[in-house]
C-alpha cells in the first residue's frame, strides 16, 4: 500500500475547475482554458504522501523552477504564462501558483543521469546496463558516468514506482522523431543545469523532466531542477562507493527508517507524522538548495 495518508480536498475558487490532485501539485483549469498549477507543501517519501507538510516547500519549488526556466529559455520554451494570482484565489497561493499553458503531455518521465545511483545503480548491479544502455565495469554508488545518459521511465499512478524503460520502448510509444527530440532536449538541459550547479559547488546527479506539445512545439512543463525532481549532492562531500547525503529528503528518510519513527516500511501501514525537528531541518534544506543554486537569499 502507498499513496495519500489523507487526500486533501481541493479549494473552491470561482472561475476555476479542479482537475487533478497530484502528490505535490493541485491542478485547476481557468476560464481561458489554461492550467493553474498550485504547488503545495506536501512531501512524499517511500511512495507515500506524508501526513505532515513542510512549510514554504511549495514556494521554494515554484520559485526555483521559475529561476531555472529563465536559465533554459534559449534551449527550450516552458509552459509558464503568468505568475499572477488568479482572482479570488486564497492569499496563501501567492508564490506557489503558476498559470501555465495546458499541454498535450508526453507520458514519459525524461530522466537524465550524470551519476550512478538509485534505480540506475540497481539495474547496473544486475546487468551492467541502465535502461538497457551498456556501461563500463567498476562503477559504484555515486560514480560519475563517462557521459550523461537519457534513462526514460513510464509515469506511474500515485503510489506506484515509475518504471525504467529502454529508449526503443519510448520510440515505440511516442514515435522515433519525438523520442529523439526528448532525448536531445533532456540531455541539453541536463548539461546546462549541471554546469550551473557545479559552479555553485553542487552536483546535479540526475533529474527528471516532463514535456508536452503546444501544437507542434515541444515545451518543458511541470517543475524543473528542484530537490523533488532531482538529486543534488554537495560536491564537497561527494565520495563514490557509498550513498551520498542528498539535499532534501535525507532527514525524512533517515527518521522514517529509524526506530524512533516506529514505522515499518514493509508493513503497508501509512507513515506517522514527522516530529517538529525533522520538519524544521527539512525546510532548512529546501531553502538552502534554493539559496545555493540561485545565489539569492530566500525572502
Ligand atoms: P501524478 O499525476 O501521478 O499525481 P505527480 O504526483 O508527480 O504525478 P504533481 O507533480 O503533484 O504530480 O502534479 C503535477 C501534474 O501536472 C503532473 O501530472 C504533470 O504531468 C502535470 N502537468 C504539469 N505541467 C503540465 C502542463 N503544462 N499541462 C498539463 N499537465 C501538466
Ligand atoms: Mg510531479
Amino acid at each position: 500500500m502507498s499513496g495519500f495518508v489523507e487526500k486533501p480536498e481541493p479549494v473552491e475558487v470561482p472561475g476555476l475547475v479542479h482537475i487533478h490532485t497530484g502528490k505535490v501539485r493541485d491542478l485547476y483549469r481557468n476560464e481561458a482554458g489554461d492550467l493553474v498549477m498550485v504547488a503545495s507543501d506536501r512531501m512524499s517519501a517511500y511512495d507515500w504522501v506524508l501526513p505532515t507538510e513542510i512549510p514554504d516547500k511549495g514556494r521554494v519549488l515554484t520559485q526555483l523552477s521559475l529561476w531555472w526556466f529563465e536559465k533554459l529559455i534559449d534551449l527550450v520554451p516552458n509552459h509558464v504564462i503568468s505568475t499572477d494570482l488568479p482572482a479570488g484565489a486564497p492569499a496563501d497561493w501567492a508564490g506557489r501558483t503558476l498559470i501555465c499553458r495546458s499541454l498535450r503531455m508526453i507520458p514519459v518521465e525524461c530522466v537524465a543521469r550524470g551519476y550512478l545511483t538509485g534505480s540506475g545503480l540497481a539495474e547496473y548491479k544486475e546487468s551492467r546496463t541502465v535502461c538497457g544502455l551498456a556501461l563500463p565495469e567498476g562503477l559504484m554508488d555515486g560514480s560519475e558516468l563517462p557521459a550523461p545518459i537519457f534513462t526514460p521511465a513510464t509515469k506511474a499512478a500515485v503510489g506506484d514506482h515509475d518504471e525504467n524503460v529502454p529508449y526503443e520502448e519510448v520510440a515505440r510509444q511516442v514515435g522515433a522523431e519525438t523520442a529523439a527530440l526528448l532525448r536531445r532536449t533532456t540531455l541539453d538541459v541536463y548539461g546546462r543545469a549541471r554546469d550551473i550547479a557545479r559552479d555553485r559547488g553542487i552536483i546535479l546527479a540526475d533529474t527528471k523532466f516532463e514535456f508536452g506539445f503546444d501544437g507542434e512545439r515541444l515545451v518543458i512543463a511541470d517543475e524543473v531542477l528542484t530537490p523533488d525532481s532531482s538529486r543534488f549532492w554537495p560536491a564537497e562531500t561527494w565520495e563514490p562507493g557509498r550513498p551520498q547525503p542528498s539535499y532534501d529528503k535525507q532527514y525524512v528518510r533517515d527518521w522514517l527508517t529509524s526506530p524512533a519513527s516506529g514505522w515499518d516500511r514493509a508493513s503497508e501501514q501509512p507513515p506517522p507524522p514527522l516530529p517538529q525537528e525533522i520538519v524544521d531541518a527539512t525546510r532548512a534544506k529546501y531553502l538552502e538548495a534554493y539559496e545555493h543554486l540561485t545565489g539569492l537569499s530566500w525572502q
